[in-house]
């Protein structure tokens, strides 16, 4: 069982401009906070982890199992400024702890990807935890070159999950065999939503594109999306937060507020 197994690193090792589009992520999560119901907080260094590990496992979508650490609380002053008015507690496992471990557990297409290989499924298990096997409370999925918003499969999936359902977009080249899709719709939740990617179409839009990373794979990051949603529908307003519980924030970001 331990073959797929990558835990995350236990020091803080997010890239410097990783940790910046974070900080803009979570000052949206902040001035819209009362869009949501609840709140999630995702370790940082788990979402690199996991952006890495989607771009290694191209053209195929990822599906990985997320848990939270039991000893780990999230931080009730970060719980309180990120509250929701509408806030609800007890709508999922795991809420209130912060989540600090990924582990892939299957790849495939935006539809098989949701199945679980066969050594993944404890016998003990399977009969009452679903086809995904309810081995982790939350699972997160990767939209390779297509926004972060959930298909009708996607949201199928998802009633069997204990915890939230999260999804990860990504726009990134070389494009390799899946250009860039966006004919969704829906409200799309990016990193760096200040450096917004053109919408125009075309030879001459796609060579504008910012870049606003590498990753090790050689990949140039253009844009990275992250949303999350309880099987009901909702979304989950995601705080991103470093080994210590505390968001990512630029100081230049509170200045300006
Ligand atoms: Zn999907």
């Amino acid at each position: 069982m331990k073959s797929l197994e990558e835990g995350p690193s236990h020091i803080d090792m997010v890239e410097p401009w990783l940790e910046a589009l974070m900080a803009d992520y979570n000052r949206d999560s902040m001035a819209q906070r009362d869009q949501y119901k609840a709140q999630v907080h995702l370790r940082g260094s788990v979402l690199q982890e996991i952006i890495w590990w989607a771009l290694q496992s191209l053209p195929d979508e990822i599906l990985v199992g997320l848990d939270f650490d039991g000893s780990l609380p999230v931080r009730q002053d970060v719980a309180a400024q990120f509250k929701s008015e509408h806030e609800q507690n007890d709508l999922f496992q795991g809420q209130g702890y912060v989540v600090t471990e990924a582990h892939i557990v299957n790849r495939g297409d935006s539809f098989s990807v949701h199945h679980l290989p066969e050594e993944w499924i404890d016998g003990i298990y399977s009969q009452d935890r679903g086809s995904r096997a309810g081995r982790f409370t939350h699972w997160l999925h990767t939209h390779p070159n297509a926004p972060a918003l959930p298909s009708e499969a996607d949201a199928d999936a998802a009633q069997e999950t204990q915890g939230i359902d999260m999804i990860l977009g990504l726009r990134f080249t070389p494009e390799g065999p899946l250009p860039w899709y966006d004919d969704y719709e829906g409200v799309q939740r990016s990193l760096g939503s200040k450096q917004q990617t053109p919408r125009k179409k075309g030879f001459f839009a796609r060579k504008r594109l910012p870049v606003l990373g590498i990753a090790p794979s050689g990949h140039a990051i253009h844009d990275i999306q992250l949303i999350a949603f309880h099987k009901n529908g909702f979304g989950i307003n995601v705080v991103l937060v470093n080994d210590y519980g505390s968001p990512y924030i630029l100081d230049h970001n509170i200045e300006s507020q």
